[in-house]
């Protein structure tokens, strides 16, 4: 977000941020946003610390970031009034996804109608997402925003939390949360621990003009190099993604736009039609990351910040969301029980609540990911492994409660919900729901 822009539609050109807040958010990108928002709107006092000063969505231009949110953060957007201003702009449902094993060809298919609902999710524009929740944040009275500014230090204790910016202001507060992304400085700051591991390979993404009409299917499928993901957009536009290794993926970055199309077309599926034009590309080196702790005293982290998956199921924000939804509700719920904001006994609910089920994905995720990948194996592991591949396209495919089963944990429908993941906000003492 731009600063001065921020400041304009926050209706103030000289905002003062008060020395004390209830939480202060750190990290404006989907998740923070979206945990700030769903805080203010519960009443609680919310700083917003982001250190880029993005420009605001144009509308005339199309981010090459697009995620496939699922229903359950499909039912936060909403809750927070985010989702009809990115509606009224564009997002593309889908209600299909299909998913094979070049090797056999074996695939199954994921259909919303089988579980009665209208659409899977959405691809929406990361940007898009940021901007409305933030477009909500500036006309909240309660909501101040520090944008461009970065964290340099951090102090926690029992009693109260303090952060210093990088202006030198020092904001304190009840609870600090993290949600400055994979590489989280203030993670380190609070001396928290993390596992993971670089994936040996890089995502191309890329905006796409298909020859096809708009599709209501996502594409995935498994070769040999890596995987491959077509997703919808908007008129006759698609995100495509392409799994390779590092050096792949630099020489396909530096083709030409007609050798990139030319390239695309003899390796991807002929079903997907034709590319009639390539807008943008760019690319991502992949990791899984996992932190030890999600909380200590004052403090927790959420999003990419606790936890980061490969995206070849597109989880990642979805996950990060259903954090934030699971963040608030402990936090009112402890508020409503007369606890502190930042009290140690909310903090744990919310890690025994989302903590087990993220290193469930990470592990699952990791997992199909080293199943597809690349064979540097003897021909007879990779002969089992695909036997087994096959199995699992076949049975999620073919056995009614296993595909229902995965189209609900997809959908963000599994486990126990948060009350904004089902589409209100937690109940508080002004707001009893
Ligand atoms: C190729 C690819 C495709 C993907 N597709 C999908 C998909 O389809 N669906 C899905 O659910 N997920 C997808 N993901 C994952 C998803 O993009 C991430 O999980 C998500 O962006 C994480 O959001 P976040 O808000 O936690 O972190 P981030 O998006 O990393 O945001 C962190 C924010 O913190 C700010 N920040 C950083 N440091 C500081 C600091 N010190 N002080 C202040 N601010 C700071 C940054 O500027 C940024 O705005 C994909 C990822 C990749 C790589």
């Amino acid at each position: 977000m731009d600063a001065q822009d921020t400041q304009l539609r926050s209706g103030s050109s000289a905002r003062i941020v008060p020395e004390h807040t209830d939480v202060v958010v750190v990290g404006g990108g989907m998740v923070g946003a979206l945990t700030a928002l769903a805080m203010a709107r519960c009443d609680l006092q919310v700083t917003v610390v982001e250190k880029s000063a993005a420009s605001a969505f144009d509308v005339n231009d199309h981010d090459l970031r697009v995620s496939a949110i699922s229903h359950a953060t499909l039912q936060m957007l909403k809750a927070v009034g985010a989702w009809q201003d990115m509606q009224s702009v564009r997002v593309c449902p889908y209600k299909r996804m299909l998913v094979w094993d070049d090797a056999s060809s074996a695939e199954t298919w994921f259909d919303s109608t089988n579980i009665g609902h209208q659409q899977l999710g959405f691809i929406v524009e990361n940007s898009l997402i940021q901007t409305a929740l933030w477009q909500q944040l500036a006309l909240l009275s309660n909501v101040a925003l520090r944008c461009p500014a970065s964290v340099v230090d951090l102090s926690l204790d029992q009693d109260m939390a303090s952060l210093t910016l990088d202006n030198g202001d020092v904001l304190s507060a009840e609870l600090i949360v993290a949600a400055d992304g994979s590489n989280s400085t203030v993670r380190a700051l609070a001396g928290i621990a993390v596992d993971g591991e670089r994936y040996d390979q890089h995502a191309l993404v890329a905006t796409v003009k298909t020859k096809l009409p708009q599709q209501d299917i996502t594409w995935q499928r498994f070769t040999s190099t890596g995987p491959q993901a077509f997703l919808p957009l908007v008129g006759n536009r698609a995100s495509m993604v392409w799994y390779h290794s590092e050096q792949r993926v630099s020489e396909l970055k530096a083709l030409s736009d007609a050798e990139f199309i030319e390239a695309m077309e003899s390796e991807f599926p002929e079903r997907l039609g034709g590319v009639e034009a390539v807008e943008r590309r760019g690319s991502f080196p992949l990791q899984w990351s996992h932190a030890q702790q999600y909380v200590v005293p004052r403090f927790a982290l959420v999003g990419d910040a606790a936890h980061a998956v490969h995206p070849l199921a597109g989880q990642g924000v979805n996950l990060g969301m259903l954090d934030a939804a699971a963040l608030v509700q402990c936090v009112i719920d402890g508020v409503s029980d007369g606890r502190a904001i930042g009290d140690m006994r909310v903090l744990r609910r919310y890690e025994r609540w989302r903590k087990p089920g993220n290193a469930l994905m990470i592990k699952m995720l990791d997992g199909i990911q080293r199943a597809f990948q690349p064979d540097h194996r003897s021909p007879m592991q990779a002969g089992s492994l695909k036997v087994l591949r096959t199995a699992a396209l076949h049975l999620a495919n073919d056995i009614t409660p296993v595909n229902t089963f995965c189209i609900r944990s997809a959908m963000g429908l599994s486990g126990e919900l948060p009350e904004l993941a089902m589409g209100r906000l937690p109940s508080t003492l002004s707001n009893p729901g």
